[in-house]
């Protein structure tokens, strides 16, 4: 039987504007590198196949020279222009595989995306590896940890409407996983509905098939790097990780 290929998208395009900062956050730096190069790091030792790198409008030569070629990320074979929204940059990074695909790039038996924020910098094999299992098996599936917290489902004006189960309650992570076919007819049928607003990979196939999307169990330290202080907590949370050394 023919190898499945496993495509990972990093996407690390968008201004990142609750940063505050006149640098994009994937380009911040922790312990002396780009936030972007610890999730390239694992990727690149993992066993994706490939990677499609989404960066900014003005971004890819600098990318490509000093991060992709300096770092020696070869596993680095296309940049993606990104989008408005990060859906819209994750189409691009899917349009530019499904390029490579028809030019014969994957010859296995099936196609797996994973796709992952740059802003999460402390992903690890184990999320990786564990996610490319499952996705064989249910085709879509999203890392998430347990929330630990009550959610509260409140209208425009804060007055709270309801509260799920906080058993049933999860905070969603990346990466989130597909098969390809699943997610390219996923996007054709949610981009008819220009009035959603999308906040992450899974919402395109909730919202595009009746394809039901499994939860892989994450990592609490998988934080995102959102404002200013996260900067701090992911050099705090690379140490106890052994991250760095
Ligand atoms: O802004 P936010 O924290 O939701 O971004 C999550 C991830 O999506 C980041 O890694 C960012 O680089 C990426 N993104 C993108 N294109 C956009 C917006 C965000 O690739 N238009």
């Amino acid at each position: 039987m023919k190898k499945d290929n496993y495509i990972a998208i990093v996407l690390a395009a968008g201004q990142g504007s609750r940063m505050r900062s006149d640098v994009a956050k994937q380009y911040m730096t922790i312990y002396d590198k780009p936030m972007l190069y610890y999730s390239l790091k694992v990727f690149q030792e993992s066993d994706i196949d490939e990677i499609v790198l989404v960066v900014g409008d003005q971004e890819a030569d600098y990318c490509r020279e000093h991060i992709v070629e300096y770092y020696g990320f070869d596993k680095v074979k296309a940049i993606a222009i990104g989008g408005k929204e990060r859906y819209l940059s994750v189409y691009n990074a899917l349009l530019v595989a499904e390029e490579r695909r028809s030019k014969g790039v994957y010859d296995g038996e099936h196609q797996y995306v994973l796709i992952h924020d740059s802003a999460r910098p402390l992903i690890t094999s184990k999320i990786i590896e564990d996610t490319m299992q499952e996705v064989v098996t249910y085709n879509a599936v999203v890392v998430a940890v347990p929330s630990k917290d009550t959610i509260k489902i409140a209208d425009e004006t804060g007055i709270i409407k309801n509260t799920p189960k906080r058993s049933q309650t999860y905070i969603i992570q990346t990466p989130q996983a597909f098969e390809f076919n699943l997610l390219k007819q996923s996007y054709q049928e949610t981009m008819k509905h220009t009035d959603l607003e999308i906040t992450d990979d899974a919402m395109i196939v909730e919202h595009g098939s009746h394809h039901s999307i499994k939860i892989v169990e994450g990592d609490y330290k998988n934080i995102k790097v959102t404002t200013p202080e996260d900067i701090a907590i992911a050099e705090m949370l690379m140490k106890v990780s052994c991250v760095i050394a």
